[in-house]
């Protein structure tokens, strides 16, 4: 290409105001939410990098397509269009809407497993896990080895250890009903799985008999990086190589508030007769009828449009450059983060970046408190809040502390890229100064989303 200048492809129609709030004003906020990100109002957050997920701009052709939706309960023509789009770009017979990824998640392992059961995957998602392990089976996670470390660079980092899946299949007869890849692996760090890597573990599972799934979540972002950095897939486009993913699977379950562009949605699709039967059953107890499934007919059509648009070359190429444009000035700076950079999130590596906060006293968090009172950026830690808390009450620090930032799709721009730049420059100056947190209150699970907390010097915080 003569220019090396990635624009976003689109140019703005509608606007949505942000609000500028002053550092005084986001310490009251702060306090009020109990120093909990979660709590705060989203009015009151400038940049919003908590999740990717739901929080993507839809397209004119997309806002088109829900003027168009047809909410007929039955056989609406809005679902003909889903349908038409999922099985042209996955290849699957059977396609079930449901109103999120995790809806799917919970049909399918309703339908395929029973306790005692074990799931390879290269890693899973949290919702993903705790469906499976909610039917007592086992959700296990074999990730290759650099996929444990945070510094390994691998361009295919998200790869599932091929000779751990044959050992589980081998020493494990008759209790692995399923075996699934996460594209990209999200929990892994947004990091892409290899066409190599999805053919291999296709053909080691059907070997063995077992169904093949993919957590097609991010299959457009993951496509993009088979295309630019696998050998033989240079001149294939991102919407042959989803075809060529999707082919060695027997199903997938898919959030289509990731790569289906759309604000709420999912699906289940699959190739077996019997099982989409059995999945539908549920499907009509828990979501809805089979043409609509816990959405709206207007739902089913902007995810329709959405679906192509996440696999537009031009779109991916922004949408990966951005994020790696974020990663190499931050690199540069010398910020530690998880490397090489995902497809839709940057990882802050809050143990290497505050080597004086003990997990104890939670870096992390601590650090996504520091970015939103000194930047109004709200952003997730992934680390010893998350994960710390033992179903028995005790606490037990994360291997990693993360701080997450996620990028909703087609929503910021490159300024407001330049701006967290700035922010985490000047917050990587303050590093040595800024102290821990304590938690005052917590609930038995899932802590993060409610805790409440306190900084543990107050005024030094920060
Ligand atoms: C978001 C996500 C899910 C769950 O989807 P929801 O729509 O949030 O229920 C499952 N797997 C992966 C990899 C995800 O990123």
């Amino acid at each position: 290409m003569k220019f090396k200048t990635i624009i976003e492809p689109f140019r703005i129609k509608t606007v949505e105001p942000i609000r500028q709030t002053t550092e005084a004003q986001r310490a009251v906020a702060l306090a009020a939410a109990h120093y909990n990100i979660f709590l705060l109002r989203g009015e009151d957050v400038l940049i919003d990098l908590l999740t990717d997920s739901g929080t993507g701009a839809m397209s004119i052709y997309q806002w088109a397509g829900m003027m168009r939706g047809d909410e007929t309960y039955a056989g609406a023509r809005s679902f003909y269009a889903f349908d038409a789009a999922v099985r042209d770009i996955t290849g699957f017979t059977h396609v079930i809407p449901t109103h999120q990824g995790r809806a799917a998640e919970h049909i399918l392992s309703g339908a395929m497993l029973k306790s005692g059961d074990i799931v390879p995957n290269n890693r899973h998602f949290d919702t993903t896990r705790a469906n499976f392990e909610a039917r007592g089976a086992s959700a296990m996670d074999i990730p290759i080895a650099e996929g444990h470390h945070p510094q390994a660079l691998h361009p295919f980092k998200g790869n599932m250890d091929l000779a751990a899946l044959e050992r589980v299949l081998t020493e494990n007869p008759g209790r692995v009903p399923l075996v699934m890849i996460t594209v990209t692996n999200n929990s892994g760090g947004g990091q892409p799985v290899s066409m190599a890597n999805i053919r291999g573990a296709s053909a080691i599972a059907r070997q063995h008999g077992v169904p093949f799934f993919l957590d097609a979540c991010r299959f457009a972002e993951n496509a993009w990086f088979i295309h630019t950095r696998e050998a033989g897939y240079e001149d294939r486009t991102p919407i042959e190589i989803a075809r060529e993913m999707f082919s060695l699977a027997d199903g997938c379950t898919m959030s289509a508030k990731k790569d289906g562009m759309a604000n709420i949605g999912g699906f289940l699709a699959m190739n077996d007769d019997a099982l989409a039967q059995r999945c539908r059953n549920t499907l009509i107890l828990t979501e809805g009828f089979p043409t609509y499934g816990g959405l709206a007919g207007y739902d089913l059509e902007a995810i329709a449009v959405g679906l192509y648009e996440a696999l537009d070359p031009d779109y991916l190429r922004y949408r990966i450059r951005f994020v790696e444009y974020m990663a190499e000035k931050m690199t540069s700076a010398g910020i530690p983060m998880v490397r090489p950079a995902g497809g839709h999130a940057l990882y802050l590596d809050a143990k290497a970046w505050l080597p004086h906060i003990p997990p104890s006293e939670y870096p992390g968090w601590a650090l996504s408190l520091v970015l939103y009172l000194e930047g109004g950026i709200r952003a997730c830690e992934i680390g010893s809040v998350m994960f710390g808390q033992q179903p028995d009450g005790s606490e037990r620090p994360a291997d990693l502390e993360l701080v997450r930032l996620a990028f909703p799709r087609r929503v910021y721009t490159q300024s407001h890229m330049d701006y967290v730049c700035e922010v985490l420059l000047h917050v990587n100056s303050i590093a040595p100064r800024i102290r821990g947190v304590r938690i005052v209150e917590q609930p038995p699970a899932l802590r993060h989303f409610t805790a409440k907390f306190e900084p543990l010097v107050r005024g030094v915080f920060a």
